[in-house]
Formats: structure tokens, C-alpha cells, sequence
């Protein structure tokens, strides 16, 4: 097996597909400290800046001082805290559904959700770029899996009017996570009407971003029905970890009874969830914050002048440059960082083929004269970089 996992590793390398990871050691920032360098970074995904707020901060030092930092056993047993509590109410009430429970990550939150709805005799309808996990769900779930191609409608219609399955769920990313495009929701609700079926969506990347007062995608649309069940993560624009998952109270209390990755794991620590109360509050009263984020989007889209490479349509806080090969992806990025800018390149199987990126994350706390250096140095890159350039 070792020889196996050497020559998998000897092959990714002559593709240029190996990952790499950095060694962070500053807070997560518009400004980072990486491998004992400073940069601009246009990483991550807390769109809100929200994971070094220091009302965050102080709330999560105050409950464990208070409450302590393990949570010690399963939610079923005694690990559901207080904390843990109040969070899942404040949560339904933002995002205006009937009741929500938490999960340790969004990745866990997936699985667990449809493996535990969906079962051999159901189907399950996937956006061919959902997350990763998204699919993982699926999978463990022995339902019917049929993938259909991006925001295809008809394509979903045609899935779903061909399935004789007993239960019928759609999934799909609210907001693409390597895309920033939003899913058509309001017309797949409507599929669900006219078919039977439920839509699940992953609202990873619009929760705390769109709709008033950071809502969420659900909101931003205006949707609203018994059929709809979301997930939102909590480590993203809410700026500290895990996820929820929230719907109808039926729904609720059958995952509490059925999905695995709620019932047979530790609850993350109740400060934790003593820091996400914070950061509700924040997100509610967080129009500021949007403001200044939806200003640096629109920054960016309204200066950035290339020819080569393109940025997708995306009004949302991921714009994606694609570029297309592999390696002029990991040389664009590359240059970025030897003049101190932080962008990922984000390859295949993460996208599809021939269409490697850059992916820009952009935050509340980016600055405009952060914006301007980036599309500077995005606009000398592509002077300074030949096409077909091998990093
Ligand atoms: C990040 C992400 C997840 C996973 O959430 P974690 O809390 O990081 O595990 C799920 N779905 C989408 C679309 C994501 O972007």
C-alpha cells in the first residue's frame, strides 16, 4: 500500500494538483501572518471579520471561565449545554425558521442530515458542483443519487419527473462556494411543489452575508415553506466553528433521533456556542459590515480590467478569476505572493477541469486601498506572465 500512496503522491505533483498547506500565526485577518511572512490576504471566509472580534473574543474567555471548555459527552447523554441551547433558538429566530439544531462543522451537518432523512427506497438531486460533502450525504444515505448539471432546471425537472423514489430531495448551495453564483432556489421550490419533493440547502456562504440583517440566502429570495430545510455554517461569516441545520420542528426532532453525526459525537465546547450568541448579535447588527463588503465586491468588479483571464459572474463576497490551466493558476498565484498578496489557486477535482482560479475572498475589513493593490498587481501579473507560463 506505501508504494501505492508514493506513486499517488509523484503523480499529483507532475499534474500540478498537490495541496499545500500554510503555516498561519496571526489571527485570521485582512492582514496575516504565513510561513513567518506578513501578506494581504484574499483567503478566507470571514466575510463579516468577525473571527478576531473582540466581543467575540470576550465572550468565549467569559463562558469558560464560567462553563469550562469540554462539553464532556454526547449531546444525548449530558453534553447539551445551556449554551448550546439558547444558540439554536437564536439561530431559528434569525433566520426566521421554526427551530434549528446544532452540529459540530457544516460537514457534519450534511452528512448527517441526509444520511439520516434519505434512505434505499429515496432520491436525492445533486447540482453537479455542490460541496464535497453535499455528496458525501448522498452516498452514505443508499438513496438514488442523480446529479444534474449547474443551476439546470430543466434538467432537474426532467430528473425528478422520471423517479418513482418514495422521498424526493434536493440539494444545492445557496451560494457556490468556488463559483459565488446563487442557486436558482425559487424554482426548484417550485419543482418541489409540483413533484413532492424537499429541498435541502447549504447556505454555507449566504448565511450572515445576504438578506436583511444577514439572514441568509432564504431570506435574500423571500422562500418560505414546510418544504425547505437549510444549513448554515458558523465558521465562515459568523467567524468561529461549526453549523446548523434548521426547518420545521418535525424535522428537528427526527434528526435529533436519527443522524448519526448528532448523536454519536461530543458537542463542540459551550464557549463555543457563548461566542456564536455574540456573533448573532453581530450579524443582526451587522449592516455596517455588510456595507463596507458589498462596496470592496463592487471595487473589484468595477475596476479590475483584465483580457486573459475573467472574473465569473458573481455578485457575491467569492469572485473567481478563472484561468483555466493548472499551472498558470499556480503561477498567477504565486506571483501574487511574492509581491505579498495572498490568493488560492483552487484546482481540479476541487472545480472542474480547465477551469483552475484564483479564488478571491473578499471581507468587511479589506480596505479600499487593499482592493486597489490587489487589482494592481493582478493587472502587472498578466502583463508579466506568458500565457502557458509553467509555474
Ligand atoms: C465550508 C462548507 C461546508 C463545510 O462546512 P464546515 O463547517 O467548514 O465543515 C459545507 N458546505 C459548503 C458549501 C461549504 O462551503
Amino acid at each position: 500500500m506505501l508504494d501505492f500512496l508514493h506513486a499517488d503522491l509523484e503523480k499529483r505533483k507532475t499534474l500540478g494538483l498537490t495541496r499545500q498547506r500554510r503555516l498561519l500565526d496571526s489571527p485570521q485577518a485582512e492582514h496575516i501572518t504565513a510561513n513567518g511572512q506578513r501578506f494581504l490576504s484574499f483567503c478566507s471566509n470571514d466575510y463579516l471579520g468577525l473571527a478576531n472580534d473582540p466581543a467575540l473574543v470576550a465572550a468565549l474567555q467569559h463562558a469558560a471561565a464560567e462553563a469550562g471548555v469540554g462539553s464532556g459527552a454526547s449531546n444525548l447523554i449530558t453534553g447539551h449545554h445551556r449554551y448550546h441551547d439558547q444558540l439554536e433558538h437564536a439561530l431559528a429566530a434569525l433566520v426566521r425558521q421554526p427551530a434549528a439544531l446544532l452540529f459540530s462543522t457544516g460537514y457534519m451537518a450534511n452528512i448527517g442530515v441526509i444520511s439520516a432523512l434519505m434512505g434505499r427506497d429515496d432520491a436525492v438531486f445533486s447540482d453537479k458542483l455542490n460541496h464535497a460533502c453535499l455528496n458525501d450525504g448522498a452516498f452514505l444515505s443508499r438513496a438514488t443519487h442523480h446529479r444534474f448539471a449547474h443551476n439546470d432546471v430543466d434538467a432537474l425537472e426532467k430528473l425528478l419527473q422520471a423517479s418513482n423514489a418514495r422521498h424526493k430531495l434536493i440539494t444545492a448551495d445557496a451560494v457556490f462556494s468556488m463559483d459565488g453564483d446563487i442557486a436558482p432556489l425559487a424554482a426548484y421550490l417550485a419543482l418541489c411543489e409540483r413533484y413532492d419533493a424537499y429541498l435541502y440547502v447549504d447556505d454555507a456562504h449566504g448565511f450572515g452575508v445576504l438578506g436583511p440583517q444577514g439572514r441568509g440566502t432564504l431570506q435574500h429570495l423571500g422562500l418560505k415553506s414546510p418544504r425547505l430545510i437549510m444549513m448554515g455554517t458558523l465558521g465562515k461569516a459568523a467567524g468561529v466553528a461549526g453549523a446548523f441545520v434548521a426547518g420545521e420542528q418535525v424535522v428537528i426532532d427526527y434528526l435529533i433521533q436519527h443522524a448519526n453525526s448528532y448523536i454519536y459525537t461530543t458537542p463542540a465546547p459551550p464557549p463555543l456556542s457563548a461566542a456564536l450568541l455574540a456573533s448573532v448579535h453581530e450579524i443582526e447588527h451587522g449592516d455596517a459590515r455588510r456595507q463596507q463588503l458589498f462596496a470592496m465586491i463592487g471595487l473589484l468588479k468595477s475596476e479590475l480590467s483584465l483580457t486573459r483571464w475573467h472574473l465569473l459572474p458573481s455578485e457575491t463576497a467569492i469572485q473567481p478569476l478563472v484561468v483555466g490551466d493548472n499551472f498558470e493558476a499556480l503561477a498567477l498565484s504565486q506571483y501574487l505572493q511574492a509581491r505579498g498578496i495572498l490568493v488560492p489557486a483552487i484546482r481540479p477535482p476541487t472545480v472542474p477541469v480547465n477551469t483552475a482560479r484564483l479564488r478571491i475572498s473578499l471581507s468587511a475589513t479589506h480596505s479600499e486601498q487593499d482592493v486597489r493593490a490587489l487589482i494592481a498587481a493582478l493587472q502587472a501579473a498578466e502583463r508579466d506572465i506568458p500565457a502557458g507560463e509553467k509555474a
